[in-house]
């Protein structure tokens, strides 16, 4: 096998496509099901991209309005790994990459791989940043957030002032919860959704939902929090704590692999822009993984092209290089 494609999300599954248009073998790993963090996504999420910047290799995706919901994402990611039939194994994690000889030894929980070239296509939705505060892994506290029902009449925190936790404190709100936001700086981040931004501001400025900026959790307990505020310690009444605080990539897999990161805070792995291989030769990286700790700079939208580099550069290789 020419390529392993390690991760099935809307990038992995982009290189898919587009090694198979190129003729070179390939399989895609995927720990979960296909796309597997959308699906693990808030049941109602919407993109903050029109659906013609998520679409892939050109294949048009419709969507009821112009910036599509998640369900919709599902249905156009799943048919294009079906109707184009891609080498897609699901529930099959891989648990390291080594580079050996001419190629690399893949190990997932089910078995063992020897491919010429490897494509890190892992995302970076499965660690969140933690708190790192006692109480945090009470059972009471998420950090992922799916559907409000569940908080209905009890008293939820939601910690962070991104677009995930502002679309979670107004989903509770609207569905009866009594919603508090902790929030590390003075405002609303400046990157929420623009059309969601002046919802929650006004939401919080009449005291429909209460916040306090500036802030940070101390401690959390089974009926309570506390939280260190500008006018000193608070503790609250609280029944839930949504910790939407973001998340980050699997950089101990990435150094395992032999990819190089930035020293600084950033953590940015090495890589070449142009082809998206990393200081391993035969290594790629492709999605939002790319990122390191900047995690917002990534998105479907502006990592999609990683696909056609890695697939052209594979190309090139092979045509210098007939026997690769
Ligand atoms: P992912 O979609 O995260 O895919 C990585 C895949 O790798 C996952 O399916 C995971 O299960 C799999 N995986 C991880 N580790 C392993 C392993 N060891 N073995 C096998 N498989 C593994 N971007 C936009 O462009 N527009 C938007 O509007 C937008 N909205 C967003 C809203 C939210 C709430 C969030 C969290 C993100 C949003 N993004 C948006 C970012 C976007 O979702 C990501 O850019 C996109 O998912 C990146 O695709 P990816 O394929 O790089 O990574």
């Amino acid at each position: 096998m020419e390529l392993m494609i390690i991760g099935g999300g809307p990038i992995g599954i982009a290189c898919g496509l587009e090694a198979h248009k190129a003729g070179i073998s390939y399989l895609i790993l995927e720990k979960g099901p296909i796309v597997n963090s959308l699906y693990n996504y808030p049941a109602n999420m919407q993109f903050f991209s029109s659906s013609e910047r998520l679409e892939i290799d050109g294949i048009p995706f419709i969507s009821k309005e112009a910036k599509p919901k998640r369900d919709e994402a599902l249905e156009y990611y799943r048919r294009i790994v079906t109707s184009n039939q891609l080498n897609i194994n699901l529930f099959e994690k891989v648990t390291s990459v080594r580079r050996e000889g001419e190629g690399f030894t893949v190990e997932t929980d089910k078995a063992r791989y020897h491919p010429g070239n490897v494509v890190i296509a892992t995302g970076f939705y499965d660690l969140p940043n933690r708190l790192g505060v006692p109480g945090e892994d009470l059972p009471k506290v998420s950090h992922y957030y799916k559907d409000p029902h569940y908080y209905a009449c009890r008293k939820v925190a939601v910690v962070g002032a991104s677009n995930s936790a502002v679309d979670a404190a107004l989903e509770c709100w609207r569905k009866g919860a009594e919603v508090t936001m902790v929030v590390r700086g003075p405002e609303i981040g400046q990157r929420v959704k623009y059309w969601v931004r002046p919802d929650i501001i006004n939401r919080i400025e009449e005291g429909s939902i209460r916040a306090f900026y500036n802030s940070t959790v101390t401690e959390i307990r089974e009926g309570d929090i506390r939280l260190q505020t500008p006018e000193g310690p608070r503790v609250l009444p609280n029944d839930f704590v949504l910790a939407l605080t973001g998340y980050r990539p699997n950089f101990d897999f990435l150094e395992a692999a032999g990819i190089s990161l930035s020293e600084d805070e950033k953590r940015l792995p090495a890589y070449n822009p142009e082809s998206m291989e990393t200081n391993v030769p035969g290594l790629y990286l492709a999605g939002v993984i790319c990122g390191g700790m900047e995690t917002h700079k990534w998105f479907i939208e502006n990592s999609r092209e990683h696909a056609r580099l890695i697939i052209a550069d594979l190309l090139r290789k092979k045509q210098a290089d007939p026997t690769q």
